[in-house]
C-alpha cells in the first residue's frame, strides 16, 4: 500500500471524514485489520479564512508549499488537499514536490464523465463558484459544461459554508435553502450537481435530492484508495 499525504483542515470536519472514508474503502478493499497508511499535515483554518477573505493567496500558497514538502520530506508517496477551494493554489503544491499530487476536480468531473452527463450544477465557495480555476478544469479538460447559482444564491452558499458547515452547524433551514437552489440549477438544465465544497456533504446527501449529486469529498477520497492500492 502507498501511502498518503493530506494537507487538510480546511475545515477539520470535512478532513475527518477523508480520514474516516479512506480508511473506510482501505478496508473494505483488503479486509481484516487493515487501514490506510498516511499523514495529515492539519493547519489552522482560523489563519486560512482570514487570508482567503484578505485576497492574500500567495500567502496561503507558501502555505500549502511548505505543508507539501513536509508530508515529502516525511515519505509520502501522493498528496492531497482535502478542499476544493485551495486547488486555486495548485502550482504552488506541483511545484515542489516529485510525488504525484491527486486534483479533486480531475476525480469528480472523471465521475461525472462515467454517466455521461454533459451539464453540471456547480456548489462551493464564491472563490469555487465564480472564479476559473475549478470550472475551467472540468470544462476544457473534461468537455462538461458548468453552471452556477445567481449571485445572491453564491453568496447565500458561501455564508453557510463559512458560518455553519465549517463550524459542524447542521441546519435543516440551511438545508432547505441549498435544496432550492439545487432546483433552479435542475431547472436551469443541469443534469447533475458538484458538491464542490468538501464540507457541503454533510448538508445535502442523495437521499435529500432527485438529481444525481456529485460529493467532492467522498469522490476525492475513493480515487486516493485507487491509487494508494495500485
Ligand atoms: N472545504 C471547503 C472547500 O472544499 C471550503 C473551505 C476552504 O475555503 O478551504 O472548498
Amino acid at each position: 500500500m502507498k501511502t498518503i499525504g493530506l494537507i487538510g483542515g480546511m475545515s477539520w470536519e470535512s478532513t475527518s471524514e477523508y480520514y474516516k472514508i479512506i480508511n473506510e474503502e482501505v478496508n473494505k478493499r483488503l479486509g481484516g485489520l487493515h487501514s490506510a497508511k498516511l499523514i495529515l499535515y492539519s493547519v489552522d483554518f482560523a489563519e486560512i479564512e482570514h487570508l482567503q477573505h484578505q485576497g492574500d493567496w500567495s500567502s496561503l500558497g507558501e502555505i500549502l508549499s511548505s505543508a507539501a514538502i513536509s508530508l515529502e520530506k516525511a515519505g509520502v508517496d501522493g498528496v492531497i488537499l482535502c478542499t476544493n477551494t485551495m486547488h486555486k493554489l495548485t502550482e504552488y503544491i506541483t511545484s515542489v514536490i516529485k510525488v504525484p499530487f491527486l486534483h479533486i476536480a480531475d476525480a469528480t468531473a472523471t465521475k461525472i464523465k462515467q454517466y455521461g452527463v454533459r451539464k453540471v450544477g456547480l456548489l462551493g465557495t464564491k472563490f469555487t463558484m465564480e472564479q476559473d480555476f475549478y470550472k475551467s478544469r472540468i470544462i476544457n479538460d473534461f468537455g462538461i459544461e458548468v453552471i452556477i447559482p445567481n449571485p445572491n444564491d453564491c453568496q447565500l452558499i458561501h455564508e453557510i459554508i463559512y458560518n455553519e458547515l465549517c463550524l459542524g452547524m447542521i441546519k435543516p433551514e440551511s438545508k432547505l435553502k441549498y435544496l432550492e437552489i439545487i432546483n433552479k440549477l435542475h431547472n436551469a438544465g443541469a443534469e447533475g450537481i458538484i458538491l464542490g465544497c468538501t464540507e457541503i456533504e454533510l448538508l445535502i446527501t442523495q437521499n435529500d435530492c432527485s438529481l444525481p449529486i456529485y460529493p467532492t469529498a467522498r469522490i476525492h477520497a475513493e480515487n486516493v484508495v485507487e491509487f494508494m492500492l495500485s
